[in-house]
């Protein structure tokens, strides 16, 4: 089947001068039906940036420089949303795709009853739709989300952090969409309430089998929600595959080095262990491998050869991992340290 986003060599340019920074290059990402698709990578790696440009919501300087971006729909039709009419946009957004933007539980009105806002967002798209209607479908919306409905008469100051987000998350799934992005969902919450968020996320998308982007910078949330993974790193996607394969035996080091980084909710917490360095200046990208500078394996083709993201050659991989590697690029032996179960 058609995936129903298709994210093809997506490129954008920050700045409108002679020396504009590449904060994202020749980006591909495909997300299934019904898939959750997890995109990790420090913050300033380009994540954000990618789901602002997938749905043409990116604000200037930003400007996408390539790519496709193609949205199929239930009924099978294909179109590029980079070449979509500003009306036609209009139409599709929250409808086909829903963004929960990071902070976006910070951005409520303080002086609206939250009931009100989200009988508002209904009415943006449903005109014609009567005001008990929307009040229903609102009511609706909040026992999907697991808030008792008697809080749409709260103010968003009498609602705790974890409310506040479901109330976005109900905000955004409205209108039924396909696709639910979401920014960094979990980041300003305690650690128990980012359990309880992803729980509900997983669960609605069971129960209505919409496809999720969830970006975030910690990698261990996503073994709890995510299908497949995918890292960021200064712009590019340097590593993908099915979750647990990739969590378990990370093949990118930079990969490995953000998975030691984060601990899993579950289980000992070990030492953080970080990645020493900081990520490359983006107007002025190095030639070869944009993780060299911090790459504890680095080889010598590493500074004057970028790596592709392609499958990998260790042999009896079957996993339908990619990895922008040299390491993996069957020109010579996996280290073992990187080819072992964490
Ligand atoms: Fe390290 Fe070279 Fe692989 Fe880049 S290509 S991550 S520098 S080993
Ligand atoms: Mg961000």
């Amino acid at each position: 089947a058609d995936p129903v986003l298709d994210i093809r060599g997506l490129s954008v340019d920050y700045g409108f001068d002679a020396n504009p920074t590449h904060v994202l290059r020749d980006v591909s990402l495909s997300l299934g039906r019904g898939e959750v698709l997890g995109l990790a990578g420090e913050s300033g790696c380009g994540k954000s940036t990618l789901a602002y440009a997938a749905t043409r919501l990116l604000p200037p300087p930003g400007l996408i420089t390539g790519g496709e971006v193609w949205f199929t729909g239930r009924d099978g039709r294909r179109e590029d949303v980079l070449a979509m009419t500003d009306a036609r946009l209009r139409q599709s957004r929250w409808q086909d795709t829903a963004i929960v933007f990071q902070g976006a539980m910070n951005s409520l009105n303080p002086v609206f009853r939250v009931g009100r806002q989200i009988v508002d967002g209904i009415f943006a798209h449903r005109p014609k739709w009567s005001k008990a209607q929307a009040t229903e479908r609102a009511a609706e919306l909040f026992e999907m989300v697991g808030i008792a409905p008697d809080r749409l008469r709260s103010y968003p100051h009498q609602l705790s952090g974890g409310m506040r987000q479901r109330v976005m998350i109900a905000m955004a799934l409205a209108l039924e969409p396909q696709v639910l992005i979401m920014d960094e969902p979990t980041t300003a919450l305690d650690v128990v309430m980012q359990r309880q968020i992803v729980e509900q996320i997983a669960e609605l998308r069971d129960r209505l089998g919409f496809s999720v982007i969830f970006i975030t910078h910690d990698v261990s949330l996503l073994i709890e929600i995510a299908d497949r993974i995918a890292i960021m790193y200064a712009g590019e996607i340097v590593e993908q595959g099915p979750a647990q394969e990739l969590y378990r035996r990370p093949r990118h080091p930079y990969t490995k080095g953000l998975l030691s980084s984060f601990p899993p909710l579950r289980g000992p917490k070990t030492e953080l262990a970080g990645i020493p360095g900081a990520p490359p200046d983006l107007s002025n990208p190095p030639a070869g491998c944009r993780f060299a500078a911090r790459c504890p394996h680095a080889l010598g083709r590493c500074q004057a050869v970028e790596p592709e993201l392609g499958p990998t050659a260790v042999p009896g991989d079957a996993t339908a991992r990619r990895v922008a590697c040299h390491l993996h690029d069957g020109a010579q032996p996996v280290p073992l340290e990187l080819a072992l179960t964490r």
